[in-house]
């Protein structure tokens, strides 16, 4: 690992750990307790997964290919004990962010790449925004962000500090005027000054409110007026606090704007991160980025194994 990977490994492993505390402890010492898997041990270890808001179909679907395993081969030491819990855990969450390609690059003849925010009040939508325009930047995309929260009194000025903060303009309009005017805006202006990306930030919404819901399949048509494949993404953000309530936040926004992909929030507030595996479970839409802390560097392309290799890493190292 680089100084910046293990840095950023390390900040990962701090963010994780609430969740590495309640799960990871308490399957360790179910694995130390018992030493052996047995009927006793799956209805105890399912019970841990439940509770860490791992989601009862993710956790029954593990402890089913544990029993497979184990009728194949006998797991004795506690390491192939360890080894085998960890690596279905693993296998539980759903892949597509880890393909090694690099999360900051997009595919060609995307000029410019739209990227729409979208989720409930108060989850991390425009510090996501931020953090994510943050990183195009640095890696010397030209950004624009598009100020289509037009809900909220305060909402062009806190964007406006992020935008400061991560060197990036922002095209907004008045308080109270139409977000899918300002989305418009947005990716016009991006085009004729040749943006690599654009970033809209939409005002949070209840996912059962279906007028909110129709404002954003407005937004999402408006776009494609100027660019018939954008937006080619739409990015769902979840507070991981809520728990198993993420859930259903998904589908419902899933079922309206249909989701690209999904960023998990405020991981490193709770104990609750085990949600991550129940929400990409329960959607195929893959996790794209974790939030784990307020500032402009606390968001990391989401990588299944490191989070999971994180998450059971040993406090020694
Ligand atoms: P929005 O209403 O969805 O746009 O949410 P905001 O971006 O305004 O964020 C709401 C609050 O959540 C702010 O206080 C943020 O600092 C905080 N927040 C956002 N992401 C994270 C995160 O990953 N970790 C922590 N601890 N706080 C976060
Ligand atoms: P009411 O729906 O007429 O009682 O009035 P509201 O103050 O709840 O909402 C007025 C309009 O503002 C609604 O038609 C929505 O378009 C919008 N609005 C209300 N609440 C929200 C919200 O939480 N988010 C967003 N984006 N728009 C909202
Ligand atoms: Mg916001």
């Amino acid at each position: 690992m680089s100084f910046f990977d293990s840095l950023k490994f390390s900040r990962l492993k701090e963010g994780l750990a609430k969740t590495r505390e309640t799960l990871v402890a308490k399957v360790n010492r179910l694995i130390f307790a018992k030493g052996k898997i047995d009927e006793e041990f799956l209805t105890q270890l399912e019970e841990i997964l439940i509770t860490s808001d791992v989601g009862v179909e993710t956790a029954q679907r593990i402890i089913v290919s544990i029993k497979h395993k184990t009728k194949e081969k006998k797991y004795e030491s506690q390491e192939e004990l360890n080894e085998l819990v960890r690596s279905e855990i693993t296998n539980a969450l759903v892949k597509g962010s880890s393909n090694g390609s690099d999360p900051f690059e997009f595919p060609p003849h995307t000029k410019p790449y739209v990227i729409m925010v979208v989720g409930v009040n108060g989850v991390g939508k425009t510090t996501t925004v931020g953090k994510l325009a943050h990183n195009y930047k640095s890696a010397r995309k030209h950004v624009l962000i598009g100020a289509a929260d037009t809900f909220r009194a305060a909402a062009n000025e806190q964007l406006e500090v992020w935008g400061k903060r991560a060197g990036v303009e922002i095209i907004q309009q008045l308080h109270g005027s139409d977000p899918a005017a300002v989305a418009f805006d947005t990716v016009q202006s991006a085009k004729a000054r040749g943006a690599d990306v654009v970033i809209i930030d939409t005002a949070g919404r209840l996912h059962t409110k279906t007028n909110l819901m129709e404002e954003l399949k407005k937004i999402k048509r408006v776009i494609t007026k100027i660019s018939p494949e954008a937006p080619h993404e739409v990015i769902l953000v979840l507070d991981a606090t809520t728990g198993q309530n993420a859930i259903q936040q998904a589908k419902l926004f899933n079922e309206s704007v249909g989701l690209t992909g999904l960023v998990i929030t405020k991981l490193d507030g709770t104990a609750k991160g085990g949600v991550i595996f129940a929400v990409s479970n329960a959607l195929k839409v893959p996790v794209r980025f974790i939030g784990v802390g307020e500032k402009i560097d606390d968001l990391q392309p989401f990588d299944a194994e490191k989070f999971v290799e994180a998450l059971f890493e040993k406090e020694s190292h």
